[in-house]
């Protein structure tokens, strides 16, 4: 139970790493944010050139307004001169009538006036039947002065008489002439005022046509511009369509790599911790002297402590530890004695490495190692796994460096391991 809790602390900072790697990782997407991004340019592109159309409706609906405001009152200017039109018609039918009253009037008067002259004549003719003579006749058989001026007389009462009434039929007939000619005056000028009135209607009717027609072409600009801003429109949703789409694409894509990436990395956390358990199981706590135990299971040592040749041209002279091969790479390395870790990175030399403090200036020291697993000012037991093997910093192949210093000073770790081989 002990062992497996310690495991369990020290694997959490394994999943800690494995997860910070998988994170890492770049993922390749089928949908990207930038696609997305170039649908909204496009998708506000066109949100604006639907504003500068709606714009343009605007201003056509406003000068149909006026148009029809126009057209309006035209139609109240025509229908006032229809009106008075028909006004003056019906006075310039008065008139006519008046005028046919007139004329029979006249034409009365001219058949009395002919009646008049026909009955003079009958006289006239009457007395020559009777024998008596005509007025120069009556003259003419004056006997003398005095008889002449009696016959004179009597003749010029007769013809009086006649002029007379003569005169005042002429003098009514040309009264009734005045009289119609005055009607015809009248009626001409009312005639005029009425064509005057029909010009202008017109000109108003020519202005009325033409309004409308501005209209109807105001209209079909406006119905072309809406059927822009509807095409605009179809298309801006269709755009907006695909973007909820691809994002929501993106999204599921966004979900499906994460939970991947966490059940790659719940595998590889089973997987290594599956290697750690049985690495445990079968590391046997064989306490040497001094109270250390190994720190890997292999007890195969390819380097010893002391003078040496530089291996690799790249290892220490003068080595101040032993190299334990037969590791291989990711192998557990474990606390060889309990205390506090006062040590955990990484240098040119040495790689990840690890110092574990077990007081009264006792120390052990781990190299080389492929991934640090615990942390400075951590406090470990004994068996703890430190880090894995591997080959970092100066090193020509997978081994832990192992060092014990006791009081300061270095010593041979063999003097307390036992059960090594040589190679
Ligand atoms: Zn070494």
């Amino acid at each position: 139970m002990k062992k497996a809790k310690r495991v369990t602390v020290t694997f959490f900072s394994a999943l800690l790493t494995l997860l910070t790697l998988t994170a890492a990782l770049p993922p390749s997407f089928a949908v990207t944010q930038d696609e997305i991004d170039t649908l909204i340019t496009q998708a506000n592109g066109l949100q604006e050139e639907r504003d500068a159309l709606e714009q343009e409706i605007g201003t056509y609906s406003s000068n149909i307004a006026a148009a029809l405001e126009r057209k309006a009152l035209l139609d109240a200017e025509i229908s006032q001169i229809e009106a008075d039109v028909s006004a003056l018609e019906t006075s310039i039918t008065d008139y006519e009538q008046r005028i046919d009253v007139t004329e029979g009037e006249l034409a009365d008067a001219k058949a009395r006036e002919a009646q008049q002259y026909d009955l003079f004549c009958q006289r006239v003719r009457a007395m020559e039947e009777q024998g008596r003579m005509n007025c120069w006749m009556i003259l003419l058989r004056a006997t003398s002065f005095v008889d002449f001026l009696t016959r004179l007389d009597f003749v010029s009462e007769i013809m009086e008489s006649d002029r007379r009434v003569m005169n005042d039929l002429k003098a009514l007939q040309e009264e009734i002439s005045e009289k119609q000619a005055q009607l015809t005056d009248e009626k001409r000028e009312l005639e005029a005022a009425n064509q005057a009135l029909l010009d202008k209607k017109t000109e108003l009717d020519t202005q009325r046509t033409a309004a409308n027609q501005l209209i109807i072409d105001l209209e079909a600009s406006r119905t072309e511009a809406e059927a822009s801003r509807d095409i605009l429109t179809e298309e801006a949703e269709q755009i907006q369509g695909e973007i909820v789409r691809l994002s929501e694409e993106l999204a599921r894509q966004e979900e499906e790599a994460r939970i991947r990436a966490e059940a790659e990395a719940v595998e590889a956390y089973r997987a290594l911790r599956e290697r750690m358990s049985a690495e445990l199981d079968d590391f046997t706590v064989s306490e040497g002297l001094g109270g250390y135990i190994w720190p890997v299971n292999s007890r195969r040592i390819t380097s010893t402590f002391g003078g040496r040749a530089s291996p690799g041209g790249i290892g220490s002279t003068n080595h101040k530890g032993v190299d334990i091969g037969g590791v291989g790479y990711g192998t557990a390395v474990h606390a060889a004695k309990g205390g506090t870790v006062i040590i955990s990175q990484y240098s040119s030399s040495y790689g990840n490495f690890v110092v574990v403090s077990h007081g009264s200036g006792n120390t052990t020291l781990y190299a080389h190692m492929s991934a640090r697993l615990v942390e400075a000012g951590q406090v470990v037991s004994q068996g703890d796994i430190l880090g894995l093997t591997g080959s970092t910093g100066h090193s020509t192949g997978p081994h832990l460096h192992f060092e014990i210093t006791e009081n300061g000073t270095r010593i041979n770790p063999l003097i307390y391991l036992s059960g090594y081989s040589l190679s």
